[in-house]
């Protein structure tokens, strides 16, 4: 080292930085421009971002990603991104798996093209049909689900108003006088289940199609007042398989055990009157089926105008 000469490492040239930083912003604001003039796809700039870190794309705040988009004022933007997990100053880039998933959903939601449609997920008991509606509601929030009035009592761990509203036998009598169920059933010759129907209603008008975790009984009740529903069959990979899984779940007592079983043959059997049946071997892969059908079926070209949407329930 030179007498007199500090030894520090070598400045950057600011100039040089600092233009950078002006060319990066301005290729995030032509990014920007391009999605607000519909000159690029929200789904186009999303995927480039999670292919290539580096790109303006990857880049982009998911507020500004999502703002871009007609009629997404900030504070849409800002309770949107409440409800897809995703914090203020994310980008599209930083975005993990999960977040990635909850926004091709919610593109998938907004495809003018699409319109919301009432599905029914059935099939045998303990073949995991909790399970797999558990996973579409985390992982695809747009997908709306209702909860059901049962007369059974809350098992540990259940919350009355988010698992089921949990209603004495005259509350539930009194639902049925007044028509507030879209479909109910007496399921294992025990409890009785009820889909209520004006929150159904609501999300249908609000351009969410609705997945209902009923029974066989209830399926049918839905295919005969909604001939445009799509019924799909959730079925284990084997009966010695679904038995395991009903022992394994340990929650029943040997009599209720029983019953399920006798159940399971019967509902096992109707298979073929349903639209689609989906193997549940591994639940992020059946979810993943479910809303695939659902897309499909929002998206199915025998649709109806936009003034003939909603489906009256
Ligand atoms: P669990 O008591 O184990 O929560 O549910 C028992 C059965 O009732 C499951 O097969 C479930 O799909 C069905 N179930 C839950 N909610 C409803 C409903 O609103 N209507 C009908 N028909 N069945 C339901």
């Amino acid at each position: 080292m030179t007498p007199g000469t500090l030894d520090l490492p070598p400045v950057p040239d600011p100039s040089v930085a600092g233009r950078a930083a002006v060319d990066a912003r301005r290729a995030r604001a032509a990014v920007k421009r391009a999605l607000s003039a519909g000159q690029r796809g929200p789904r186009d700039v999303a995927e480039r971002a999670w292919q290539e870190p580096g790109s303006p794309e990857a880049r982009l705040r998911v507020s500004e990603f999502l703002g871009a988009r007609r009629g997404m004022g900030p504070k849409r933007v800002e309770s949107l991104m409440r409800e897809l997990g995703i914090a203020p100053a994310k980008r599209l880039g930083g975005l993990g798996g999960l977040q990635r998933e909850r926004v091709r959903g919610w593109l998938d939601s907004v495809d003018p093209s699409r319109r919301p449609r009432l599905i029914v997920l059935a099939g045998p008991t303990a073949v995991g049909k909790g399970t797999v509606a558990q996973y579409v509601r985390e992982h695809f929030p747009q997908i709306r689900q209702s909860v059901s009035a049962t007369t059974r009592a809350a098992r540990p761990g259940e919350i009355d108003g988010v698992h089921y509203a949990f209603v004495s036998d005259a509350d539930f009598d009194r639902l049925v006088d007044e028509g507030e169920f879209l479909e109910w059933a007496t399921v294992h010759n025990k409890s009785r289940y009820g889909t209520p129907r004006s929150s159904v209603q609501a999300a249908l008008d609000e351009g969410s199609s609705v997945l209902l975790e009923i029974d066989l009984q209830g399926a049918r009740q839905v295919r005969e007042s909604f001939p445009d529903a799509v019924l799909l069959f959730l079925a284990p990979p084997s009966w010695e398989e679904l038995v395991r899984r009903l022992v394994g779940r340990g929650t029943e007592t040997e009599e209720e055990r029983e019953r399920r079983l006798a159940s399971a043959r019967v509902e096992l059997a109707s298979q073929s009157e349903f639209d689609a049946t989906i193997v549940n071997a591994d639940v992020a892969e059946a979810a993943r089926e479910v809303v695939e059908h659902i897309l499909a079926a929002e998206a199915d070209a025998g649709a109806p105008p936009a003034a003939e949407r909603s489906a009256r329930v």
